[in-house]
C-alpha cells in the first residue's frame, strides 16, 4: 500500500532535520502514481501534489519520527482536506415531507440506497419515511423497491409503469403530506450512460418535488467514469451531495477524491455492501484518507510525538541537572520561566523532598514569588558568556548588570548566591533521583 511505499522511499532519509524539495521529490512521485492508479482525475492529482509540496517544505522532522512518517501525516491531512474535512449530515430541516431525491446511472445503487437510507432515517433519526419509485421503464425496479420496503417495514407509495414519472412523484408528495410522513425518498430511473432524456427527467422531478436533498448516487468501482458522470450530473442538477456506493469493493478510494473535487459537493454516505441493514454509513473523510494510504496508526503516532517534543525538552534539562554538570544561568532562567508558568516556587516547595535542608535564607528567597521577574531581568542583562560561566562575574560586571537590569548590586549578589545554592541542591537531589523530576513538573 501507499504508506509502505512511502516509508520505503524515505528509508534513506533517516536523520534529516527537515523535509525539502530534494528529499520529498521521490515521495511526491510515489503519491502521484498511487493516486493515478486509484483513478483519481489528473487535474485533481496535480492540485493535490502542489498542496502537499507546499505543506511539506521546511516541515521539521522531530527526532523520534522519520521523514516518511511526517510526510505521510501531511499527505493524510491533505487528503482529508480534499474530501471535505468533516461529515456533512443530511439537511432535513424542511416543512415535512422533506424530499430526498436520488439520481444516478442505472446500476449505481439508487434503489438499494433508497432502502438503506430509509432504514437509517427510521432507526437512527426516528423519522417516518415513505419511499416511491419513479422508474417506469423497468417493472422489476418498482417491485424491487416494494420488496425492500416490506423487508425493512417502511411504506412504499404504490406506482405503476403506465404513469408519468413526474405525476407519480407529485402524487407521492401529496400522499406523504396526508400521511404525515417526515421524509419522502424518491428513487428515480437511471440509464446505462449519461443522456439528455435522463437528465431532463431528473430536472423535471426536481422541479416537481423541490427536494431538500438531491443526492447523486455513484458507483465507486467505475473509476474515471465516475468523475465524468459526476460532472455531467452536477452540471445538470443542483446537487446537494453525493452517495458513493460499492465502496466495499474499491479499496483504493480514488473515486471519493475525484468526485468531491470535481463537483465540490460533499459525500454524505458511502455504500459498503449489498445488505440493506449494514450497507450504509456516514462518510468520514479521515477514515477514507487512512484507507487510501492503507495505514492505521501513523497519524496518531505523529500527533503523539509532536506533543511529546515539549516534554523532551524538559527531560533534557533534567538529565543535565541530574548529572550535576553544566547547569548554568541560561538554564536557571529557563527554570524561572517554567516555574512562573507553574504558579511560582511556593506552590511546589512543599512537594520537594530535601527542601528543608536548604539554608533558611535560600528557602525564603525561593518561597517569595515576587522577585522572579527581577531575577529574570538580572539574567537578561548578562552576556551569554556570563550566563554560561557565572564565576567570571566579578565586581565591575556586577555593577554593569545591576545598572542594566534596574536592580542593585546587592540583588545581583543575592541571585548569584541563590544560583550557587541551587546548583548544589540539584546535584544533591540528582543523586536522590525523583525530587528533580517533580520539581520540573514531570513524572
Ligand atoms: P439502481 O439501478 O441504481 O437502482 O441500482 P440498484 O440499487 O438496483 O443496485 C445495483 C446493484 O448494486 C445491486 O446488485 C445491488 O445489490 C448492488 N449494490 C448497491 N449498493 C451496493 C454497495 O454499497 N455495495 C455492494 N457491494 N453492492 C451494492
Ligand atoms: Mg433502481
Amino acid at each position: 500500500n501507499l504508506t509502505q511505499k512511502l516509508t520505503q522511499t524515505f528509508k534513506n532519509l533517516r536523520g534529516q532535520g527537515r523535509l525539502s524539495e530534494d528529499n520529498i521529490r521521490d515521495a511526491l512521485r510515489d503519491v502521484r502514481l498511487a493516486l493515478l492508479e486509484a483513478d483519481v482525475a489528473l487535474p485533481v492529482v496535480k492540485d493535490f501534489i502542489q498542496n502537499v509540496r507546499e505543506q511539506a517544505m521546511g516541515e521539521a522532522v522531530v527526532k523520534s519520527l522519520t521523514p516518511g512518517q511526517v510526510f505521510v501525516k501531511i499527505v493524510h491531512d491533505e487528503l482529508v482536506q480534499l474530501m471535505g474535512a468533516r461529515n456533512d449530515r443530511l439537511d432535513l430541516s424542511a416543512r415535512p415531507p422533506a424530499v430526498i431525491l436520488l439520481a444516478g446511472l442505472q446500476g449505481s445503487g439508487k434503489t438499494t440506497t433508497s432502502a438503506k437510507l430509509a432504514l437509517w432515517l427510521k432507526d437512527k433519526e426516528k423519522k417516518r419515511v415513505l419511499m416511491v419509485s419513479t422508474d417506469v421503464y423497468r417493472p422489476a425496479a418498482m417491485e424491487q423497491l416494494a420488496h425492500l420496503g416490506k423487508d425493512i417495514a417502511v411504506d412504499v407509495f404504490p406506482s405503476g409503469t403506465d404513469q408519468q414519472p413526474v405525476r407519480i412523484a407529485q402524487d407521492a408528495v401529496a400522499a406523504a403530506q396526508r400521511g404525515v410522513y417526515d421524509v419522502l425518498i424518491v428513487d428515480t430511473a437511471g440509464r446505462l450512460h449519461v443522456d439528455g432524456e435522463m437528465m431532463a427527467e431528473a430536472q423535471a422531478l426536481t422541479a416537481a418535488t423541490q427536494p431538500v436533498e438531491l443526492l447523486f448516487v455513484v458507483d465507486a468501482m467505475t473509476g474515471q467514469d465516475a468523475v465524468n458522470t459526476a460532472k455531467a450530473f452536477n452540471d445538470a442538477l443542483p446537487l446537494t451531495g453525493v452517495i458513493l456506493t460499492k465502496a466495499d469493493g474499491d479499496a483504493r478510494g480514488g473515486a471519493a477524491l475525484s468526485v468531491r473535487a470535481v463537483t465540490g459537493k460533499p459525500i454524505k454516505f458511502i455504500g459498503i455492501g449489498e445488505k440493506i441493514r449494514k450497507g450504509l454509513e456516514p462518510f468520514y473523510p479521515d477514515r477514507m484518507a487512512s484507507r487510501i494510504l492503507g495505514m492505521g496508526d501513523i497519524v496518531s503516532l505523529v500527533e503523539q510525538v509532536q506533543q511529546d517534543v515539549d516534554e523532551e525538552q524538559a527531560r533534557k534539562m533534567t538529565d543535565k541537572l541530574r548529572s550535576g554538570k553544566g547547569f548554568d544561568l541560561e538554564d536557571f532562567r529557563a527554570q524561572l520561566r517554567q516555574l512562573e508558568r507553574m504558579g511560582g516556587m511556593a506552590s511546589i516547595m512543599d512537594k520537594l523532598p530535601g527542601m528543608g535542608e536548604l539554608p533558611a535564607e535560600a528557602q525564603n528567597a525561593m518561597q517569595d514569588g515576587r522577585p522572579m521577574r527581577r531575577l529574570e531581568a538580572i539574567i537578561n542583562s548578562m552576556t551569554p558568556g556570563e550566563r554560561r560561566h557565572p564565576d567570571i562575574i566579578k565586581a565591575s560586571r556586577r555593577r554593569r548588570i545591576a545598572a542594566g537590569s534596574g536592580t542593585t548590586v546587592t540583588e545581583v549578589n543575592r541571585l548569584l548566591k541563590q544560583f550557587e545554592q541551587m546548583q548544589k541542591m540539584f546535584k544533591k537531589m540528582g543523586k536522590g533521583g525523583r525530587g528533580l523530576s517533580r520539581l520540573l513538573g514531570m513524572n
